[in-house]
């Protein structure tokens, strides 16, 4: 199977903004695994900006776009040192690639990011994308890697979108500030009713609910389950790959 694993900000660091490293390493494990399997990992990777604001002392994410940009400089590079070496821990090699709003929307820039993807899948590397936060601004970003991992997921073709964040799945109401919300386990049909379950922001990244249902409304019209899952469990990623009932999965089109 080929699988897009987005991994947030919030599973990757801890609130410090300093990187969870027993949380790391067990994704890095588990996807290794997965690969040792046969199935075709891309992994997406949010975590830039938070790990610069953790490792730059900034002491919360900033608002001005030149320390965001000299956050997410400094952070990208701890992140790709750190999968580098847990990778290479069970004999894998990583790739990076960095793209913005341009990469997808310029036809031409597109195929060459297509071609680099798909090479390095043929060389049996493992693609870690971001978005090139030290270059994008408002005009060309695409904004959060939910919306990134599903224009991936679906441009290549993937079968399974696994979005991993702080939450446990979907839920009827924000389980926040309703301890009787119930998770939603299936969703055949993304319908205003689902759409309207969409709320606010994590701390640290960028996406939310809104932002996941959208990229489900995106993958699932081309053939691809998405699953929302929580981080904190990477071993679930088996189950979650075996179809076993693991956070909230939406059911591509006619699936
Ligand atoms: N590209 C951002 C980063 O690496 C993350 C975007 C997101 O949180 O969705 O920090």
């Amino acid at each position: 199977m080929r699988i897009v694993i987005k991994i947030g900000t919030s599973t990757l660091a801890h609130s410090t903004g300093r990187l969870n490293i027993r949380r790391i390493e067990q994704l890095c494990k588990v996807m290794s695994d997965l690969k040792n399997s046969g199935h075709e990992i891309i992994l997406v990777s949010s975590g830039a900006i938070g790990m610069g604001v953790g490792k730059l002392g900034l002491g919360g994410r900033p608002e001005d776009i030149a320390s965001k940009q000299a956050a997410a400089a400094v952070g990208q590079c701890e992140l790709m040192y750190v999968y580098d070496k847990l990778f290479a821990e069970y004999n894998h090699t990583v790739g990076q690639l960095l793209i913005t709003g341009i990469d997808i929307e310029n036809e031409r820039h597109r195929k060459n990011f297509e071609n680099t993807l798909y090479k390095l899948l043929e060389l049996g590397a493992l693609p870690i994308i971001n978005e090139n936060d030290t270059v994008s601004t408002d005009e060309i970003e695409i904004g959060d890697n939910d919306t990134l991992s599903a224009i991936i997921a679906s441009s290549i073709n993937a079968e399974l979108l696994v979005l991993l964040s702080d939450i446990n799945g979907l839920y009827n109401k924000n389980p926040k500030t309703h301890p009787d919300a119930e998770m939603i386990e299936v969703v055949r049909k993304i319908t205003p009713d689902i759409v309207a379950l969409s709320d606010g922001k994590g701390v640290l990244g960028t996406g939310g609910m809104a932002t996941k249902i959208k990229a489900a409304e995106l993958v699932t019209k081309s053939g691809c389950d998405m699953v929302i899952a929580n981080g904190a469990y990477p071993k679930k990623l088996y189950d979650i790959v075996e179809g076993k009932p693991v956070g909230t999965r939406f059911i591509k089109e006619n699936g």
